[in-house]
């Protein structure tokens, strides 16, 4: 695992599936700072926000390693928006990579979870804010997404640690909105409408993905 805060050798932004490469926006830092203190006044004066703790998670056991404001939009979910859906993704990188972008205020999205192949879950965004991940405004209205660290062409390092691990969050995930366990509502990044991307890919093992979300204890 590379040092945190670096880039990995031969790995550029344009190679991380997350987000999408060409979408880079030119605005400087202080925009996006303006923007966000905007945003969060609103949120103080409507008095609709929810108390928040500084480095909660609702994954127990998650690391809490925040995203930039930039990559996530604030919301009440469920409450303005019903939560229905998993979204599947795979980095094509380490779990650092990951980490790294989701930090990177310009890189437009992030999604709530990362997954390490030991199984250590981080998670960067609140299940109660918009994460962009799915590239589908609607779709990351209404859905979770994991990040699973690796490539799609690798299946080795889809490990048991990992698949065991992101199932007990999905399990967790679809306790806490009633979602049902199935294809139709867990589902991988390159089905939403209108993506490009190819995330999880063809060797992500489904079958036994959902079998182990069902098996999953809940806490
Ligand atoms: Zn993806």
């Amino acid at each position: 695992m590379e040092a945190d805060g670096e880039r990995a050798p031969g790995v550029s932004r344009r190679r991380l599936l997350i987000g999408g490469a060409g979408t880079l926006v030119v605005a400087g830092a202080a925009g996006y700072a303006g923007r966000d203190g905007i945003r969060r006044w609103w949120w103080r004066a409507s008095g609709k926000e929810r108390p928040r703790t500084d480095g909660a998670v609702d994954h127990p056991g998650a690391e809490w390693v925040a995203a930039s404001s930039a990559n996530w939009r604030r919301a009440e979910r469920p409450d303005d928006y019903a939560v229905d859906r998993i979204v599947v993704h795979v980095v094509q990188g380490g779990y650092g990579d990951a980490l790294r972008v989701f930090r990177d205020p310009l890189h437009e999205a992030a999604a709530h979870y990362v997954v390490r192949k030991d199984g250590h879950v981080a998670q960067t965004v609140r299940e109660l804010d918009v994460a962009f991940h799915a590239g589908n405004r609607r779709f990351n209205e209404r859905s979770i997404g994991i990040e699973h660290e690796g490539y799609v062409d690798r299946p080795r390092g889809f490990t048991d640690a990992m698949y065991a691990s992101s199932a007990r969050l999905a399990a967790g995930i679809c306790a806490r909105y009633r979602i049902p366990v199935d294809r139709t509502h867990i589902v991988a990044h390159s089905e939403v409408p209108g993506t490009d991307h190819t995330d999880p890919g063809p060797h992500w093992d489904w079958e036994r993905y959902l079998r182990l979300v069902r098996e999953a204890p809940v806490s």
